[in-house]
């Protein structure tokens, strides 16, 4: 706006001089050297105006031609970054389409287009590694370390490269580096975590734990699980050293993440009870109980009560398993108790909670139902026919809980914190097994007389072995016929 106010004063001053020039011509008379010139005043003027004009019209004409070299110079320079771009688009490209040549060649044009090492580093790895050269593509992530920009991505290639060559050392020493630098990555924390893990390197995966849970990479239930999980090898590493207030603190903090965690509440509690708190013992084993039955918890349970004898035992079983008497497992320890302490009725109402809850399928049909079975009918009236009975469907009943890869589908016993077949960290679920070989009644067993032996014989598979009746320390669950108590 006031750019046009302006213009037009100068328009309307122009006109003004103009108009008054007309009306007052004058007269310039100039005499040199013999020669005269006789002109108006206005004519003078305008022709200086049309001298001043050419002059900046010639001025302007020359600055353009001056300018030429530089500019055709820049257009050059632009021209050949444009194409070392295009070089590097398609390098990614044959990168990502994985092929090897293509971006090899691709890499060096947009190398020698762009002059930039920190932009076509990248690139040239990528296509050393496409190519099977490892030590190129080692050379290229290595020299990237040099330069801060790129110091990231060196490093997340010389972690793929150790992964690549199954080399956890290596793996470990680039991650930790890496997780310097970005400390707020969700794979980077996952992978370091993984490899401190995988080294069984307890305290510094918890420092990482921490600033993972700080920093919202882990889901809240993972995050506690694994709380729960180093917060319990970290207590038994602890214990092994003969620091027992250390361990106590680690397994609190444990249970506190994961109250479930049936190993850590176990161990735990043998903590409490060796620390003579009994009391909180009881508690944090009926709390674990009350989310995740398991027999393990059952054997934690008894010096923390403490139980001297069967009937001991119980008594406390019945206090332990009050608020879910109807869970599967609180039936069988219930079960098995009774069966210890001679109680046949007892024993009798729970076992047959179970067969009945099998006949309407809500809980199959287990190896220690039928066993326990079997035991009771021998023990209480001597019914060799009925036990016998009982153990022929040894064979066909489902399987107990274990501890089960929920990767692989390897069982343990007791839990440990890397999976023996595929080393998976805290893979472990308290579940039934899969593929459970189902054992044929021949009719060849049916005519020779069955011992509880003979039965055990013909289940004696690793993963499905009928329990041994004699051995079966009654009222500790399905895992304590296989099992040990874990931490211990
Ligand atoms: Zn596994």
């Amino acid at each position: 706006m006031m750019r046009a106010i302006w213009y037009l004063c100068i328009v309307a001053a122009g006109v003004i001089a103009a108009v008054w020039l007309a009306n007052n011509p004058g007269h310039m008379r100039l005499q040199w050297q013999g020669y005269v010139v006789e002109t108006s005043v206005a004519l003078l003027i305008a022709a200086f105006a049309l001298v001043a004009v050419i002059a900046a019209v010639l001025y302007r004409i020359w600055v353009a031609l001056r300018g030429v070299p530089a500019y055709i110079g820049r257009a050059r320079k632009e021209g050949r970054r444009r194409r070392g771009y295009v070089a590097l688009t398609r390098g990614m490209v044959a990168v990502a389409a994985g092929d090897a040549a293509e971006a090899r060649a691709q890499g060096e044009r947009a190398d020698g287009l762009l002059g930039d090492p920190s932009l076509t580093m990248l690139l040239s790895a990528q296509a050393a590694q496409l190519n099977g050269d490892d030590r190129a593509a080692e050379k290229f992530f290595q020299a990237m370390l040099e330069r801060p920009e790129m110091e990231f991505l060196g490093l997340r290639g010389l972690l793929s490269q150790a992964a690549h060559r199954e080399d956890p050392i290596d793996a470990l020493v680039w991650a930790r580096r890496a997780y310097q630098l970005q400390p707020k990555s969700e794979w980077l924390a996952a992978t370091l975590f993984d490899l401190l893990t995988g080294q069984s390197l307890w305290a510094e995966a918890e420092t990482v734990l921490a600033s993972a849970i700080r920093n919202k990479l882990f889901a809240p239930v993972v995050a506690r699980r694994r709380r729960a999980v180093l917060g319990h090898l970290l207590s038994l590493q602890a214990e092994a050293s003969g620091d027992n207030s250390r361990a106590l603190k680690k397994a609190k903090k444990a249970f506190e993440a994961a109250p479930d965690f049936v190993p850590g509440a176990v161990h735990y509690g043998h903590l409490l009870v060796a620390a003579n708190k009994r009391r909180k013992a009881r508690t944090v084993i009926e709390q674990s109980w009350l989310l995740q039955p398991h027999g393990d918890l059952a054997a934690a349970y008894w010096p923390a009560v403490p139980a001297q004898d069967a009937l001991d035992r119980m008594k406390a079983a019945q206090k332990l398993t009050q608020a879910n008497t109807d869970h599967f497992e609180s039936r069988l320890l219930l079960a098995g108790q009774a069966l210890e302490a001679g109680l046949w009725g007892d024993a009798r109402r729970n076992l047959q909670h179970l067969t009945e809850a099998s006949e309407h399928s809500s809980e199959p049909l287990t190896v220690t139902v039928c066993t326990l079975m079997a035991q009771l009918e021998e023990q209480e009236s001597g019914d060799l026919a009925a036990a016998r009975q009982w153990l022929f469907r040894v064979g066909g009943a489902a399987a107990d809980l274990k501890w089960v890869c929920r990767d692989c589908g390897n069982t343990a016993r007791p839990w440990t914190p890397h999976c023996g077949k595929c080393q998976t960290f805290d893979s472990f679920d308290w579940s039934r097994p899969l593929n459970i070989p189902v054992i044929p009644l021949t009719s060849q067993a049916s005519q020779t007389p069955v011992t509880l032996e003979a039965v055990i014989d013909e289940t004696a598979s690793p993963e499905l072995a009928a329990p041994d009746l004699a051995a079966l320390p009654p009222g500790t669950g399905s895992q304590d016929i296989d099992e040990k108590s874990p931490g211990a």
